[in-house]
């Protein structure tokens, strides 16, 4: 897992599509995150997850997915930053690792807190971005 300085760069055609998960605590800032999905929903076409009120997976909190297309990365992940909320949020690629993916390879908005990698793959399909369930109207 160790990059190596003599390796080939990866190139940027691993990257089939993105996650963000927004965590939330259900008791304290569920109505945060209620608030940041309809945002998200009005200004970007991307694939919203449903909610999980209990841990689910690799995830140590509450969470929805976010799933985007490559294209939608450049305008949803700076406006996160702008707009999280202090919802912890964390950004990965969509490779064929998924452990590397949520691992070593994301980043975070906000606070960042544990992934559990012991429950992910390390080689799966690349996902490919799901046609959005969001119809934007609202400039970003
Ligand atoms: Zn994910």
């Amino acid at each position: 897992m160790t990059p190596s300085a003599q390796s080939t760069p990866r190139p940027l055609a691993e990257i089939a599509s993105y996650h963000a998960h927004v965590y939330y605590d259900p008791k304290t800032s569920r109505a945060a995150a209620e608030r940041l999905r309809m945002l998200i929903g009005q200004r970007f076409p991307v694939r919203l997850g449903n909610w999980h009120d209990v841990k689910v997976g690799p995830h140590d909190q509450a969470m929805y997915q976010v799933g985007c297309a490559t294209d939608v990365f450049a305008a949803l992940v700076p406006w996160l930053m702008l707009n999280h909320g202090g919802l912890s949020i964390l950004i990965h690629p969509n490779t064929t690792n998924p452990r590397r993916d949520h691992l070593v390879d994301p980043l975070w908005i906000g606070t960042p807190l544990a992934v559990h990698g012991d429950k992910l793959p390390e080689h799966d399909e690349a996902e490919e971005p799901l046609a959005p369930n969001t119809t934007p109207h609202l400039p970003a």
